[in-house]
C-alpha cells in the first residue's frame, strides 16, 4: 500500500499576523507521520470565508486523500470553518440535536463555574451544533465540536484552534472508521543522534556510504548542538537502511548518544541513576535552564538535588566559594571559574556530581579575548572531571540554550567514561 497523502490547513488571522506561532500544524504533521500518512502541503489562511474556501478547494485538488483543518470553530459569526468545509465537500448543513445536547451539557458546567446564565449561550450552541450532513462529529472537548467530513472519496478533518483542545480531540480522529483505510503504521525508520559532529561531516559520510538507495530516504537535521539522522525506508529496503545506519555508527560511534527519540534529559538522569549518583548545578549564564530541563522529567528528584544560580560574581565568590583571586585573575567566564563553581556546588549540596556553566550570552559584554557566545562548562564527579569551552554563534537565547544542552552532554560524557 502506498502511503496516504494529507494536507494541513491552518486558519487564523492571528497566525498570518505573526501573533500566534502555529504549533497545530507541527502537532498534526507529527501525528500523521506516526500513522504512516505523508503530509504533502501545509497552508495557513486568514479567517475570511473566501480564504478558507479557496484553501480547502486547492488542497482537495492537490491530490491529498485527507485535509486536516485547525481553528475557526468558535460560537461567533466570524468562526466559519465548519460552513466552509460543508460547502467544499458539497454537503448541506443541519442542526444535529444530539450534538446540541452534548454542547449544552458542556456549556451548563462552564456557565455554572462562571456564574453566568446558560441561556446567553443558546445562539452559539446552535451554531456549533450545525454540522455537515453525513459527518462524524468529534467531541466537543471545549464547547466546539470537530468533525470528520466525507468529500467524495476524500476526507476533511475539522479540529478546533486551541492546541490543548485539538490534541485532546486527536485520539477520536485516529479511532474513526471514516479514516481507517488511510491510516497505517509508521513508516519504518532508523534514528541516530549525534553530539559534537559538524553537519557537513555527516553529509560527507552519507555521500561516502553511497547516499540513499532505492527505498530509503535520509534526512540530516542539525538542532542545538546535536544532529539527528533519520533513515526512513520501505519495508523491503530494510537492508539498505541498515547499511547506512551501520556506516554512520561505525564512523561516529563515540559521538552517537541515542538511537531513538528519548530526550537528552532522560538519558542524563538515567546514566546518573545507573551509578546511584546525585547531581547539583551551578549556573551563571543559563540561570537555571539546566536544572529546569532536568526537572521536566518525572522522577528527576531522585537524581537532581538542586543548585545555585550564581549570576553575580559576589554569589560565585560568597556562596560557591570561587576564590576572589580566580575571579580577578581569570574572570568569571573562564575554565578556572567554571571548575571552582562546580567544585563549590558539589561541596555545598553534597552531590556526587556537579555541573557548572559560565559564559557571555550577549548581545553586550563581549571583548576581543572573551567574545559573545564564549561558554565554559565544567563537570566534577568522584575522582573525575571534564571541561568544555565553546563559542556559540547566535542570539542570547540560542547561546543560553546551547550552553544548557552542552552542559547536559558533558554530564552524560563524564558518567559514560567514568
Ligand atoms: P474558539 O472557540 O476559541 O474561538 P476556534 O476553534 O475558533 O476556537 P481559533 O479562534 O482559531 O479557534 O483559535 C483559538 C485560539 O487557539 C487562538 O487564539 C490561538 O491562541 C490558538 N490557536 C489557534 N490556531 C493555532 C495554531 N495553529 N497554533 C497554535 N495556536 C493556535
Ligand atoms: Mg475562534
Amino acid at each position: 500500500m502506498t502511503a496516504a497523502r494529507a494536507a494541513i490547513l491552518v486558519t487564523g488571522s492571528e497566525i498570518l499576523l505573526g501573533r500566534t506561532v502555529d504549533t497545530n500544524s507541527s502537532f498534526i504533521a507529527r501525528e500523521l507521520d506516526r500513522h504512516g500518512i505523508r503530509v504533502i502541503r501545509t497552508v495557513a489562511v486568514d479567517d475570511h470565508p473566501t480564504s478558507i474556501g479557496d484553501g480547502l478547494r486547492d488542497l482537495l485538488a492537490s491530490g491529498a486523500d485527507l485535509v486536516v483543518t485547525s481553528g475557526g470553530l468558535g460560537p461567533t459569526h466570524d468562526d466559519v470553518t465548519m460552513a466552509c468545509v460543508a460547502e467544499a465537500a458539497g454537503l448541506p448543513v443541519a442542526l444535529d440535536e444530539r450534538v446540541l445536547a452534548r454542547i449544552e451539557q458542556k456549556v451548563a458546567a462552564f456557565a455554572a463555574s462562571r456564574g453566568t446564565d446558560p441561556a446567553a449561550y443558546d445562539r452559539g450552541n446552535r451554531k456549533q451544533a450545525t454540522v455537515p450532513v453525513g459527518a462524524e462529529v468529534l467531541g466537543p472537548v471545549g464547547t466546539a465540536p470537530g468533525a470528520i467530513v466525507p468529500a467524495g472519496s476524500q476526507r476533511i478533518v475539522v479540529l478546533p484552534g486551541p492546541p490543548a483542545e485539538l490534541a485532546q480531540m486527536w485520539p477520536e480522529v485516529v479511532a474513526s472508521p471514516l479514516l481507517a483505510s488511510l491510516l497505517g503504521g509508521a513508516q519504518p525508520r532508523r534514528v541516530l543522534r549525534l553530539y559534537g559532529v559538524p553537519e557537513s561531516e555527516v553529509g560527507d559520510v552519507f555521500a561516502d556510504l553511497g547516499g540513499d538507495a532505492d527505498g530509503t530516504e535520509t534526512t540530516i537535521c542539525a538542532s542545538r548542538a546535536e544532529i539527528e539522522i533519520v533513515i526512513r525506508h520501505r519495508p523491503d529496503a530494510a537492508a539498505a537502511a541498515a547499511h547506512l545506519a551501520d556506516g554512520f555508527r561505525e564512523r561516529f560511534g563515540r559521538s552517537l548518544f541515542a538511537e531513538g527519540p528519548e530526550r537528552l534529559e532522560e538519558i542524563v538522569l538515567h546514566a546518573l541513576r545507573g551509578r546511584s549518583w546525585t547531581l547539583a548545578v551551578a549556573e551563571s549564564c543559563t540561570a537555571g535552564l539546566v536544572a529546569a530541563r532536568l526537572a521536566e522529567v518525572p522522577g528527576a528528584s531522585t537524581v537532581l538535588l538542586g543548585g545555585v544560580i550564581a549570576y553575580a560574581d559576589d554569589v560565585k565568590r560568597d556562596v560557591l566559594r570561587v576564590p576572589a583571586a580566580t575571579l580577578r585573575d581569570h574572570g568569571a567566564v573562564s575554565a578556572e571559574s567554571a571548575r571552582a563553581m562546580a567544585e563549590g556546588a558539589r561541596r555545598l549540596l553534597g552531590s556526587d556530581v556537579a555541573v557548572a556553566v559560565t559564559g557571555i550570552a550577549g548581545p553586550g559584554g563581549g571583548s576581543d579575548t572573551k567574545p559573545v557566545g564564549l561558554v565554559h562548562v565544567h563537570v566534577a564527579g568522584p575522582g573525575v572531571e571534564r571541561a568544555l569551552e565553546r563559542r556559540w554563534p547566535g542570539t542570547r537565547a540560542a547561546v543560553r540554550d546551547w550552553s544548557a544542552t552542552s552542559a547536559l552532554h558533558l554530564v552524560r560524557l563524564l558518567v559514560r567514561d567514568a
